[in-house]
């Protein structure tokens, strides 16, 4: 299972994971659509919560994963993103893995502070008279205060990269992340990875961990 705050990189390192060692990538965004295409009992059942504006309880999306983790193509391993959240999910995965005789054996988390995440994510920026998107640290404008594109001087953050706005996601999960780290660093499973170094860098520490348990 792969963990990280947003910005740290989780969906660059999901991709690379799975490249590298050929296991199904198990997100609970794509299996909750697939389950709901594919009309599946745990499907239905999360269709009436969402119909209803209602937030899908715990018990079907352990449902959900549960199905996804019985068939075939996760019987030489797989990758959970974004389950569990919370410790209900954890203590039922415990389960359910156990029972599929396809238990979690190790969770990683890519660990970059919070400052520096409040850097990655709020360095966005926007030309308000062309729209050429620019980042503070990667991606700045050649001519500070100049467009590259057009040479206007006016820029504008959108509302998702606006400081108070990230902070707050932040901090959101940074508090659902808590419980479940301590949860598996108990269970002597998790793998901390410095997330402040480049992209091959943190993929070379990952794969260091994933080698070593296989
Ligand atoms: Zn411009």
């Amino acid at each position: 299972m792969l963990m990280g705050l947003p910005g740290a990189g989780k969906g660059t390192q999901a991709e690379k994971i799975v490249d590298q060692y050929n296991i199904p990538h198990i997100s609970t965004g794509d299996i909750f659509r697939a389950a709901m295409k594919n009309n599946t009992p745990m499907g239905l059942e999360a269709k009436s919560y969402i119909n209803k504006g209602e937030l899908v309880p715990d018990e079907v999306t352990n449902g959900i994963v549960k199905e996804r983790l019985a068939k075939d193509d996760v019987d030489n391993g797989y990758m959970l993103d974004g389950f569990p959240r919370n410790m209900a999910q954890a203590e039922a995965l415990d389960q359910f893995g156990a029972e599929l005789g396809k238990p979690l054996n190790c969770v990683i988390n890519i660990h970059v502070d919070p400052e520096s995440l409040m850097e990655r994510l709020t360095g966005r920026y926007i030309c308000r008279n062309c729209g050429a998107t620019y980042h503070k640290i990667f991606n700045p404008t050649k001519v500070e205060g100049t467009c590259d594109r057009c040479g206007q001087h006016e820029f504008y953050q959108r509302e998702d990269d606006k400081p108070e706005t990230v902070k707050n996601r932040l901090e959101v999960n940074i508090k659902m992340n808590t419980p479940l780290l301590d949860f598996y660093k108990k269970q002597g499973i998790l793998h901390e990875v410095d997330g402040n170094q480049d992209i091959d860098k943190v993929f070379a520490d990952i794969k260091a961990v994933l080698d070593q348990i296989n």
